[in-house]
C-alpha cells in the first residue's frame, strides 16, 4: 500500500563533503498529488536534498526510491540524471532560464520536443495535437495570450510561469521547485499557489521554500530541516506552533 499511497521515499539519506555532514539520515516519504515543502534555514540541506532525489548528488549512503504511477518501483540512487528526467521527475531552478529571444511558443516547442537537435525543433512543424497540448499548459499557466512574444519581454512572474509550463509539458509525475516565487509581489505569489494547487491534481509537487506566508497559503506537508537533519514533518499549523521549531527557525 506504500507504494500507492507515496510517490517517493526517501531512507536513511546521508551526504557527506569532505568531512562536512550536509545531511543525515534523512527519512522522508511523499505523498502523491500533494504539495510537500522543505523548509529551514540556510544551510540547512534542502538544495542538496533536492540534488539527491534527481542524482545531482551521489549519497554517501541511503537511498531514493519513485514509485510512477504505473505501478514499478525505481530506484533513483544510482540513475543517471537524465534518466530520471525521462521518467518524470522534473525540476526547476530559482532563476528563470529561458530563452530570453524565442518566443513563449518556441520555448514550449523546445521543451516538448526534447535539447536533442534544438535547432531543427525550432523550424520543425508543430502537428495539431502538439499544438494542442501546449496550448493546454500556456492556458492553465495564464499565458495564453503571450505565445507569440519573446520570451525576455515577459515580467519575472511570467518568465517563472512559463518556467513551470515548459516543466508541465513533458507530463511529469513529479515536479521540484526551487523557491518558485522568489521576486514576486503579493498578487503573483498569490497566483502562482493557486496554480501549484491546480497542478498537484495530476503531479506531485516538491518545494523548497522560505516564504512562509507562501506555505501557509498551499502547503500539504511540511518538512523541517535543520543542520541536515528532519527537525519536524506535519502541517504547517503543527509545525509553526512547535518550540524547536520556533527556538531554531524563527529565531524566537
Ligand atoms: P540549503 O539549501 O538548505 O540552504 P544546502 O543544501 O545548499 O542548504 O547546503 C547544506 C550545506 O552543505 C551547506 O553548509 C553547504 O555549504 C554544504 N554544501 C552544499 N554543497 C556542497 C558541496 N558540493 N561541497 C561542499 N559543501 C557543500
Amino acid at each position: 500500500q506504500t507504494k500507492i499511497e507515496n510517490v517517493l521515499n526517501i531512507k536513511h539519506i546521508s551526504v557527506v563533503f569532505d568531512g562536512f555532514k550536509a545531511l543525515t539520515d534523512v527519512d522522508i516519504q511523499v505523498k502523491r498529488n500533494t504539495i510537500h515543502f522543505f523548509i529551514g534555514p540556510n544551510g540547512a540541506g534542502k538544495t542538496t536534498l533536492l540534488d539527491i532525489i534527481c542524482a545531482k548528488t551521489k549519497p554517501t549512503s541511503g537511498t531514493v526510491h519513485f514509485y510512477p504511477q504505473n505501478g514499478s518501483d525505481l530506484r533513483l540512487t544510482g540513475m543517471k540524471e537524465y534518466k530520471i528526467v525521462n521518467e518524470g521527475i522534473g525540476r526547476k531552478f530559482q532563476v528563470p532560464s529561458v530563452f530570453v529571444e524565442l518566443t513563449v511558443i518556441e520555448n514550449m516547442m523546445l521543451s516538448l520536443k526534447g535539447h536533442k537537435g534544438v535547432w531543427n525543433s525550432i523550424f520543425y512543424k508543430l502537428s495539431k495535437e502538439e499544438e494542442k497540448q501546449i496550448m493546454t499548459v500556456l492556458e492553465k499557466v495564464g499565458l495564453e495570450g503571450r505565445r507569440d512574444v519573446p520570451a525576455g519581454s515577459l515580467a519575472h512572474g511570467e518568465k517563472q510561469w512559463l518556467e513551470i509550463a515548459m516543466q508541465l509539458v513533458q507530463k511529469p509525475e513529479i515536479i521540484m521547485l526551487d523557491e518558485p516565487a522568489a521576486g514576486m509581489g503579493k498578487p503573483e505569489t498569490f497566483r502562482t499557489g493557486e496554480l501549484l494547487q491546480e497542478i498537484k491534481k495530476d503531479c506531485t509537487v516538491i518545494v523548497v521554500e522560505h516564504d512562509m506566508e507562501f506555505v501557509k497559503q498551499i502547503a500539504d506537508t511540511v518538512t523541517v530541516l535543520h543542520e541536515g537533519k528532519v527537525l519536524m514533518e506535519g502541517d504547517i499549523t503543527d509545525v509553526l506552533a512547535d518550540q524547536t521549531v520556533q527556538a531554531v527557525y524563527l529565531g524566537r
